[in-house]
């Protein structure tokens, strides 16, 4: 393969092993739409042969990661243009916007989960903190809210709708001090870095000893995943901002490895909804959606046998939605698509 700027070879993040098999390789239509995206704001476009990208299985650990990815700088590119893209918006006012009213009863859902566990915290930092919508709602609640970010553009938004600054830099430089915080949170962030390992290592200095870092990941081996490897399909959910993708294994060794203590992990289906205001950007979303383009294709197709899979994915999956969002069995069997982790820094600080 011709190697492309923008592409980069890694070893296992959890072990740094070098050696892995190919679990499944995929051609992202997302990542034309961003080039389409890159070319309006008048960028150059991220190049990858054939928009293809692999998935792979570390062989001794089993960590599941895209191999080659998009480097640091092609990653950079795309989300600051992501986030100016939202700013540049006509009208981006996340309060009244539709993904703002959704996202924001799931951010209280979120705080509500941290504040039963930790009735008398009261600082956290929120790592990658986007526009600012989760902390705006501990805000609300009287929290004293920290935030780090990449985009310049996503903390500007944070501070034109909610008052909120958010400190806009790599978290190695993160301006707070260490054992400072009750609660570190990195919602839907983790997957999305080239260093989960360092993510949770800075996470964990940042907390008070007996602080707690809660964080979600995706889950590979969801419910949506393994139909689709019953059915013999590729699997509809790997995008390529998800440089990382989890098991139940994988998160309890990153926790071994880090020294922090499980508390919880549990499961959801991952409901996140369009963002209605940015058309020519990829909506992120597992599920239908992206389902329904798939099967928008495959009704052009002539393969009889691959059109009924399809169906009866598209069926199960929609059912296993309904099960496994509004029902506590998708925690407790742990087939939701995103794993939900809170973990605690030992109150009694290991010599390291
Ligand atoms: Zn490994």
């Amino acid at each position: 393969m011709r190697m492309s700027k923008h592409l980069e070879y890694v070893n296992c993040n959890l072990c740094a092993s070098e050696d892995h098999k190919t679990l499944e390789v995929f051609t992202s239509s997302d990542l034309e739409n961003v080039n389409k995206s890159l070319v309006s704001l008048r960028k150059k476009p991220l190049y990858v042969p054939k928009n293809q990208f692999y998935v792979v299985k570390c062989k001794n650990c089993g960590l599941v990661f895209l191999n080659p990815r998009l480097n640091k700088g092609a990653l950079k590119i795309f989300y600051e243009s992501f986030y100016s893209k939202l700013l540049k918006g006509k009208n981006v006012s996340f309060e009244s916007s539709v993904y703002s009213s959704i996202n924001l009863s799931q951010e209280k859902g979120r705080l509500k989960e941290i504040q039963n566990l930790n009735p008398l915290a009261k600082k956290i930092l929120d790592i990658g903190a986007g526009p600012g919508h989760f902390l705006s709602v501990a805000k609300k609640e009287g929290w004293k809210v920290y935030g780090q970010e990449y985009s310049k553009a996503a903390s500007r938004i944070a501070k034109r709708e909610f008052g909120i600054h958010i400190y806009v830099g790599e978290i190695d430089n993160l301006p707070y001090p260490d054992n400072f915080f009750d609660i570190v949170t990195m919602h839907s962030v983790i997957e999305h870095t080239i260093d989960p390992s360092k993510y949770l290592q800075i996470a964990r200095r940042k907390l008070k000893p007996g602080g707690m870092v809660v964080f979600s990941v995706p889950n590979l081996y969801c419910f949506d995943y393994l139909s689709s490897k019953l059915l013999i399909l590729s699997y509809p959910g790997f995008i390529f901002e998800h440089l990382y993708y989890f098991s139940k294994k994988t998160v309890s060794a990153f926790l071994k490895k880090t020294d922090l203590q499980l508390i919880c992990l549990t499961s959801k289906h991952h409901s996140r909804p369009n963002l209605p205001e940015v058309n020519n950007f990829p909506s992120n979303n597992f599920g239908p959606n992206k389902l329904e383009l798939f099967f928008d294709q495959l009704t052009k197709s002539k393969d009889k046998s691959l059109y009924i899979r399809m169906r009866i994915y598209l069926f199960a999956s929609r059912l296993a939605k309904e099960f496994l969002e509004y029902n506590h069995y998708g925690g407790m069997l742990k087939l939701g698509s995103i794993f939900y982790v809170f973990a605690q820094k030992p109150i009694r600080e290991n010599q390291k």
